[in-house]
């Protein structure tokens, strides 16, 4: 069994979804992933209005991420200005 595969039954045994529904989930995941590792950097992180919990999306790739990772990669480009 593909780790895929293991993760969409492990997904819809967890909540209940069917496994169609777990699938679809896990393509739209690895396609955000593959967005934001083809992205021409550095990531330009926005507000996405009405997502609850918040979510950003890069202005330059259209990947999304949570209102965390956005603000500590932020942060991480802010310190790497100090080391340069
Ligand atoms: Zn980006």
């Amino acid at each position: 069994m593909t780790i895929d595969k293991k993760l969409v039954n492990l997904a819809s045994n967890l909540t209940g979804m069917s496994e169609e529904a777990a699938h679809e989930i896990l393509r739209d995941v690895k396609a955000n992933h593959k967005l934001l590792d083809e992205c021409v950097g550095p990531h330009d992180f926005q507000r996405v209005d009405g997502t609850m919990p918040m979510k950003f999306r890069c202005s330059k790739c259209g990947g999304t991420v949570s209102a965390s990772l956005a603000m500590w990669y932020k942060k991480g480009l802010q310190h790497g200005r100090v080391l340069a």
